[in-house]
């Protein structure tokens, strides 16, 4: 028996199906997790000593690659100095302004601890900004696990099929209206009928916990639009896409200016750390300043702030993103042709950093039910194929994949003959 199987049967007895966080427990692809021991560069070791090139990144903090030093060298600086002060820090103000320069529309913000702490206090400074108490989300994305955001959800609940957990109200999940991502017309009819009682829409700009898919040239500018015809607020939820499809983020990449951003992931660089931020006449009704209120004991912690800081340093120096985008062509070029030589039908999407892959014969990907139509047993195959290889991929057929600027071309190389061999085998 292996370590990482002895780990995950131990773990079955005092951690709820033996993971922290539903997806790691490869229940959508079967098989069981390997427990990692350290992560470097592109790759990740297991405990028992197996190595893999991760196409996960921490599900999209590492853009620099794993124990980057620079971040690290910066969370050991300040560890010295004590861990948590609760109290203002100076790091939390040059986050703060760092953030605002390379996402001017964050005008001003707030830290939180994750991804699910920033949509969750956005949707709340929305609904308090208004007045109003109905929001409108998208099929198939995912803004984390807050009451409000767990109706038709991606990402794992997607793949459990429980898009409506149990332990959500249904006085709650009524106000959250649900409706089709890139379908433009649809939401217009929405907001024609019941737009004056809409406190905001929330929409990951790239969809990336339904695989990943772009939004159709129109469809964020209409948004926009909406929201500035009926007085609603809206929400980027850039946790995923922020620093990773460009350094200004998927607003700055399709020109497209939210009232709100969240942010998580690659700001902290590894840390437990969000963001959500925007416009000042809005932001000003968070407490202290309004009545709109938000806390946290850990908020703006020092240690979690100076690995953001690091990683915002060294993701705004020259050409990180051409780098990255390039890589990530580079290899779904690669995965495309292996897939054809053996006449396998898949279809690749592609922003920045930021990539999906889906088993299909229709073609271009663009929503929800074409991405559900996909053949998930193929890819369940595929995965195991590319994990015994030592190419890790998310262990979901809805889930983005991500490269890091720590992926040579030696890896990449590496990959693309895996994918190769599992093609074949898939035949
Ligand atoms: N929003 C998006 C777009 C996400 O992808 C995620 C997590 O994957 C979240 C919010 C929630 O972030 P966290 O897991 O840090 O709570």
């Amino acid at each position: 028996m292996s370590i990482s199987s002895e780990l995950f049967a131990r773990a079955q007895h005092t951690i709820p199906g033996g993971v922290n966080s539903p997806v790691r427990a490869f229940k959508s692809v079967g098989g069981e997790p390997f427990f990692v021991a350290k992560a470097e560069g592109a790759y990740l070791y297991d405990v028992d000593g197996k190595r893999y090139i991760d196409y996960i990144g921490s599900w999209g903090p590492m853009l620099l690659g794993h124990n980057n030093p620079v971040i690290r060298e910066a969370v050991i600086a300040a560890a010295a100095n004590g861990l948590s002060f609760g109290a203002p820090c100076p790091a939390e103000v040059t986050m703060a302004e760092k953030v605002a320069e390379l996402v001017p529309s964050m005008e001003m913000l707030r830290m939180v601890s994750s991804g699910t702490e920033a949509t969750m206090s956005a949707i709340r400074l929305a609904r308090g900004y208004t007045g109003r108490d109905t929001i409108v989300k998208f099929e198939g994305c995912y803004h984390g696990h807050a009451d409000s955001l767990l109706v038709k959800a991606g990402s794992g609940a997607l793949t459990l099929g429980v898009p409506n957990s149990p332990g959500v109200p249904a006085d709650f999940a009524k106000y959250t209206l649900t409706c089709e991502f890139n379908n433009l017309a649809q939401i217009q009819q929405l907001f024609a009928e019941q737009g004056e009682q809409i406190a905001c829409i929330i929409v990951e700009p790239v969809a990336g916990n339904m695989n990943c898919i772009p939004p159709e040239p129109g469809f964020l500018e209409g948004l926009r639009q909406l929201c500035d015809d009926y007085g609603s607020v809206l929400i980027f939820d850039e946790v995923m896409t922020g620093f990773r499809v460009a350094l200004g983020g998927a607003q700055a990449y399709y020109g497209v200016t939210p009232d709100l951003t969240t942010l998580g992931k690659i700001i902290g660089g590894g840390m437990p750390v969000g963001a959500f931020g925007g416009k000042k006449a809005i932001m000003q009704h968070i407490a202290p300043l309004g009545p709109v209120y938000q806390a946290g004991t850990l908020s703006g912690n020092p240690i979690a702030m100076a690995a953001g800081l690091a990683a915002m340093q060294e993701i705004s120096k020259p050409g990180v993103y051409e780098a990255l985008t390039e890589k990530t062509a580079q290899l779904i070029k690669g995965l495309a042709q292996a897939a054809a030589k053996h006449g396998i039908p898949v279809s690749f999407n592609q922003v920045g950093g930021m990539f999906g892959m889906f088993f299909t014969a229709e073609g271009r990907v663009s929503n929800f039910q074409q991405a559900t139509r996909c053949d998930i047993d193929a890819f369940k195959r595929f995965f195991h194929l590319m994990l015994e290889q030592g190419i890790y991929l998310a262990p979901s057929a809805y889930e983005a994949g991500f490269l890091s600027l720590a992926h040579s071309d030696e890896d990449l190389a590496e990959t693309i003959a895996a994918a190769d061999y599992a093609f074949a085998a898939l035949k």
